[in-house]
């Protein structure tokens, strides 16, 4: 058993990168990437540290982009070699982006009327603080019941306290991780144009041709229908397969690391070998 997407507490997971890696085994998983959002201090802490025999760790991380308009995910894996310092860089240069989102999304909450303040989001994450961090902020504060209310009412992109992020445009990050040695993969297609699989279909041709090497099929938020969807417009396209849970621990309690939501995501272990050959 493999999964290819998986968050650690130096992005907005709640596991240590070591804790991370003895989940996986505990879980069985012979191969776990870790794919935390704009960063790849996650990876290095966990490889940097002692590994659970018969566990491989891949290096990834999940960017967030631009593509007709709205927020949209692109994986890259890097499953030779990690990338080269031009690319750390540029991760960097993404995460001031978010420093100046997190800044306007405190006064507008606080334009909102609740107390809350930069430092105190902060505390909660590492080498980043994402929105989960303020949806944990706000409910410990009580102004919500949970975590998901937290994004309902406040945090997700149709909900009131919703700031913009500038976001590099898709092609532009496709091309990064093409140029470090990676492989870009569509993530969670399902949140892509709203899952309307007419219009899915002729985003994936796009990205196809910008460069695209694979598609997410396996996720926790796919349904069966979904997985076999998604595999159709992979071979349509002529794109690899990848696959992963999304586990981000207690902020996403549902999903188990290399089964999902009651064990809707098994990803077969010749995905990761196909995503070898997907390097060039
Ligand atoms: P950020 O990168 O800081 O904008 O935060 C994005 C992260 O917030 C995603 O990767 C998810 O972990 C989480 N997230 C975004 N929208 C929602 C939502 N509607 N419900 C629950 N979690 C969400
Ligand atoms: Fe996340
Ligand atoms: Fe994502
Ligand atoms: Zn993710």
């Amino acid at each position: 058993m493999i999964d290819l997407h998986s968050h650690t507490y130096f992005s907005d997971g709640t596991f240590s990168p070591a804790e991370l890696l003895a989940e996986a085994a505990a879980a069985g998983l012979t191969a776990l990437a870790i794919t935390d959002h704009d960063t790849m201090q996650g990876y290095e802490v966990a490889v940097g540290g002692e590994i659970p025999p018969g566990l491989e760790v891949i290096c990834g991380v999940e960017l967030s982009t631009k593509f007709h308009g709205v927020t949209v995910h692109l994986l890259g894996y890097f499953p030779v070699e990690p990338p080269a310092p031009e690319f750390q860089s540029w991760l960097s240069g993404l995460l001031e982006t978010r420093r100046d989102r997190n800044r306007r999304l405190v006064e507008r909450l606080q334009g909102l009327g609740i107390e809350i303040t930069l430092s105190e989001v902060e505390a909660k994450g590492r080498s980043l603080t994402g929105r989960p961090h303020f949806a944990r902020v706000l409910m410990e504060k009580g102004y919500v019941k949970d975590l998901q209310q937290a994004f309902d009412e406040y945090l997700d992109e149709s909900a009131k306290a919703f700031v913009f992020r500038e976001e590099v445009p898709i092609a532009e990050a496709i091309e990064r991780v093409i140029l470090a040695g990676g492989v870009p993969s569509l993530a969670h297609p399902v949140r892509v144009a709203k899952n309307n699989w007419s219009t899915l279909a002729e985003w994936i041709g796009e990205l196809a041709r910008m460069g695209l090497r694979a598609v997410e099929v396996y996720h926790s938020d796919h349904s069966p229908e979904d997985v076999c969807y998604y595999k159709e417009l992979a071979i349509r396209y002529g794109l690899g397969v990848t696959g992963g849970s999304d586990f981000h621990g207690a902020n996403k309690p549902k999903i188990s690391l290399g089964r999902g939501v009651n064990g809707n995501v098994q990803v077969p272990d010749q995905v990761l070998l196909d995503l070898r050959a997907l390097v060039r």
